[in-house]
């Protein structure tokens, strides 16, 4: 399986010049091979409409016909690996497109933060990381890395740099009974509530953060735009969120091992986080809570541990009863109350009863390999492996 370990970096005053640089450049890659992606399919549009076909079939340009193309001064001062990465990631849009995801954007400056050394052209040794066409960085190893290297990208967060090791790590699933299950509501109100009853408040730091963060947001849309102010603005937004997502993902790590240690077989519900973020009164709840995080952190971990994770149909969780009876409520009704069976309990305790019992009874003798298929028989992500 592929873990990925994430370092900060401290790069000097040359080598973050040089950093910029290449960061840049692959932007420019990567924007320049998207224009060209486009202007094809506008052409083949053209022809198709016109029913044109000089060469008896539409010609699409590929990966392999972009990185032919000669490379500008700046690509040259790449290292080649990292510039076919560049325009690898504009292929993988295209299938991600392709897949049903949303159509290739171009990248701003805040928004393209990341280069790839896919192979080759970096090492570690004691507190130097070795970047070709860069330098030797200052790297703190505060974890050791585990399993083999397979690709080492730079992030720019902010005014920070990471680096994150995506290793291949061979380890046997021992085979475990599957004995404790347990099914995990995500609500708005608290945070996480388990199918016995137990409720998790997300930390007090990180709702001050959150508190803190809509302050400097209304500082920054009064400053005037273009104006310096304003940017001196988005840079101290941009620090809080930052902020905000390690407190966060540090919840959801010690969150995620407590489940994984405490039960063997944990139910989740499927989220739909597209259609959740059409809903524009949720949406902030959502993205803030970042489930999906906590979600696949608990994929992850239980797959280690060769034990289950398993994700449940969504569907009215919320207004059903576990006796099976629909019991409709608005988000304002905190208590469920059923005329069915007579119970009365507060509604999230419920949805994670009703999303537990929704998991299929495999209570007993599965062995870690099936669970193993369980949990890579996921659903695919939508974004790369959760950084330990
Ligand atoms: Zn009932």
């Amino acid at each position: 399986m592929r873990k990925s370990f994430q370092y900060r970096i401290y790069p000097n005053r040359k080598q973050e010049v040089a950093l910029e640089k290449t960061l840049t450049t692959c932007r420019y890659t990567y924007n320049n091979a998207l224009t060209e992606r486009k202007r094809n399919a506008d052409i083949n549009r053209l022809e198709k409409s016109f029913d044109v076909f000089p060469w008896g079939y539409q010609d699409w340009i590929n990966y392999y016909d972009q990185v032919k193309t000669p490379k500008t001064e700046y690509q040259e001062e790449l290292h080649s690996q990292v510039y076919q990465n560049a325009l690898k990631r504009v292929e993988k849009s295209f299938q991600n497109f392709f897949k049903g995801a949303g159509y290739p954007r171009f990248q701003g400056r805040n928004r393209y933060n990341s280069f790839t050394y896919p192979q080759a052209g970096y090492s570690i040794k004691d507190d130097k990381l070795t970047l070709s066409k860069i330098g030797s960085v200052k790297i703190i190893l505060h974890r050791e890395i585990q399993g083999k290297i397979k690709t080492c990208t730079i992030k720019k967060d902010v005014d920070q740099w990471y680096v994150s090791f995506s290793c291949q790590i061979d380890i046997p699933i021992v085979p475990i009974e599957i004995k404790t299950k347990i099914g995990i509501d995500v609500g708005l109100k608290s945070l996480v509530t388990f199918s016995n009853g137990q409720q998790i408040e997300p930390p007090k730091y990180l709702r001050a953060s959150e508190k803190r963060l809509a302050r400097e947001q209304i500082h920054l849309s009064k400053k005037k735009k273009g104006s310096k102010n304003r940017n001196n603005q988005r840079i101290k937004v941009a620090r809080v969120h930052r902020r905000i997502k390690y407190q966060r993902k540090d919840f959801n790590q010690k969150l995620s091992t407590n489940l994984v240690t405490k039960y063997d077989h944990v139910v989740f519900e499927k989220l739909q986080i597209i259609n959740m973020l059409k809903n524009h009164c949720l949406a902030k709840s959502i993205v803030d809570a970042s489930w999906s995080q906590l979600i696949n952190l608990t994929i992850y971990k239980a797959e280690y541990a060769g034990k289950i994770v398993e994700l449940v149909n969504p569907n009215g969780t919320s207004q059903t009863c576990i006796c099976g009876h629909h019991v409709p409520k608005t988000l304002s009704v905190r208590v469920h109350n059923c005329p069915s069976c007579g119970l009365v309990l507060d509604r999230d305790h419920v949805s994670a009863m009703v999303i537990e019992n929704r998991s299929k009874n495999s209570t007993a003798g599965i062995a870690g390999i099936q669970a193993r298929q369980r949990t890579l028989n996921r659903e695919p992500m939508k974004r790369e492996a959760p950084d330990f």
